[in-house]
Parts: C-alpha cells; structure tokens; sequence
C-alpha cells in the first residue's frame, strides 16, 4: 500500500483545518493518512468557539493499533492542544526512533482563536529533539523562543536548534511584501529560500495543508528539500484555487483538484 502518515490532528468541523486537511494534503501526494483524533474544535470558515480534547489514554489507543497495522513511515503532528498530548507523542517517539516526525506547532487559528490549554507551549518543547522538521510560522517562532525573527531571525533558528530540532521550516505568510518567502534551515544553516506570489485572501488550514504534503513526501523517501517545495507548488496551486464560502469567511484551500 501507499506509505502511511500518521498523523496527530484535530477536527474541524468547517473541512479547512485539521485532520480533513492532513487526510486530503496527504492523499493529494502519494501517501495514506491514518489519523489520532486529538481534539473536537467548535469552528467555521470564520473563528473558533471551543474545543474538547481527546484522553491522553484514548489518544494512545488510537496511534498504538494504527502503528501495530499500517506501514507507518512518517508521523505528522498538527493540533497537540495539551501537555499530555505532548506526552503521548513523546512516547511514540521513544519507541519508533527510525520514523520522522514533522511537527507543526500549532498555537491559534488563523483565525486568530487559541488551540491550545496553559502550559503547552512549554510542553511542545519536549517534542523538539525528535523532530525531523519543523513548520513555524514566523508569529510561532517568535512565541516558541521569545525572540524576533526580524531583528534576529538567526538567534531564532539557533534557539529551536539548541533545543533539538534538526531542520526548520520558517513560513513568512504572516510577513508583508508582494512575495511571500520561507526558508529552510538544516542543522542551523539556511539551505533553501522559496518565494510565492502573496495571494490576496485569508486561508483557512493553509499550515496543515504544507505540512501534512511534506509529511506525504517525506513517507515517500523524497528528501526534505525536495518534499518542501514539491509540497510549497501543490498549496499554491490549491490556494488559487480555494472555495471562497462568503464575504466573512477565510476560503478553504482546494486540495484535491483534477478529478475523473
Ligand atoms: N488544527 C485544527 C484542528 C484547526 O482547527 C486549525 C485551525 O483552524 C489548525 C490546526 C491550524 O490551522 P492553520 O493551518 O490555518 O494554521
């Protein structure tokens, strides 16, 4: 079968986030995904109203049958919300070394509504050394740090690389400028810079979609730069062509495209 991802994510009721968008990012390029529900969130296209998180021991159940079944060759993390959360994936880990973990530390919304309880942030850290990658945006990098990525975005890579993570994914859609750009750093050096024409919209999942689509190429043996930017091509192309719901609402990325 298809390389599976196992992914840590929420459900959005709305289909723009979450886990709908890690099952159809990953289906879109190659991969199956096997999803641990963490989290039910109340949301739309517009906001977040709540969550419920998922037991931690319900959690575990979930990821320990997937692994025990599927070929598992990469794991995804999205919405954690909570310590123990953290926990859980810290477990798996420990006990599947060989497999690599693309972590995408989700705080708020796009929308702007927190995801998270008190104390994750702190939590997530835990995660760090066995990340394989890590997609922040640059608001989530300064958070996770405590630094500015404008004054001193090299004081920000080396502050996530002390703290283990081996390559990072620094996302500028948060940024200003016609083009929006990432970069990639590995082992604290910058090894690839893309550049996107800025869409003018607000997206919704839009972070999900990039890291669940490099998860699906990273199952696939692709090399990390190369399972960026082939992932970087495919949201843009979903992002052109979004579902706008109405005049409120942030579009939802169209991720699967090209139908019989
Ligand atoms: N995970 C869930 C369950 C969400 O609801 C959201 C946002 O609404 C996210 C993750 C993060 O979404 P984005 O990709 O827009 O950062």
């Amino acid at each position: 079968m298809r390389p599976v991802v196992l992914c840590f994510s929420g459900l959005d009721p709305s289909g723009g986030a979450g886990l709908q968008a890690d099952i159809e990012a990953i289906a879109a390029l190659q991969a199956h995904a096997a999803v641990a529900c963490t989290a039910l969130t109340i949301q739309d296209s517009q906001q977040v109203y709540g969550f419920q998180t998922v037991n931690a021991d319900l959690l575990a159940q979930q990821a320990a049958k997937v692994l025990a079944d599927l070929p598992v060759k990469a794991i995804k993390c999205g919405m954690l919300a909570t310590p123990e959360a953290v926990a859980v994936v810290k477990q798996i880990c420990q006990q599947h070394p060989h497999l690599p973990l693309i972590l995408d530390p989700v705080l708020v919304a796009n929308s702007g509504g927190s995801l998270t309880v008190e104390g994750f942030i702190d939590s997530l850290k835990q995660l760090f050394p066995y990340a394989h990658l890590l997609t922040p945006n640059t608001v989530e990098a300064e958070r996770l740090t405590g630094l500015s990525v404008v004054d001193n975005e090299a004081d920000v890579i080396k502050t996530l690389s002390d703290l283990g993570v081996k390559a990072v994914l620094l996302k500028g859609g948060h940024e200003h400028g016609q083009m929006l750009r990432n970069r990639l750093y590995q082992d604290n050096k910058l090894i690839q810079t893309s550049q996107w024409p800025r869409l003018n919209a607000q997206f919704h999942g839009s972070g999900c979609s990039l890291a669940s689509a490099i998860s699906a190429g990273i199952a696939n043996g692709l090399p990390l730069p190369i399972a960026v930017t082939r992932a970087e091509v495919w949201l843009q192309h979903s992002l052109q062509n979004a579902d706008f719901p109405h005049k409120n609402g942030q579009a939802i990325p169209r991720r699967i495209l090209g139908q019989i």
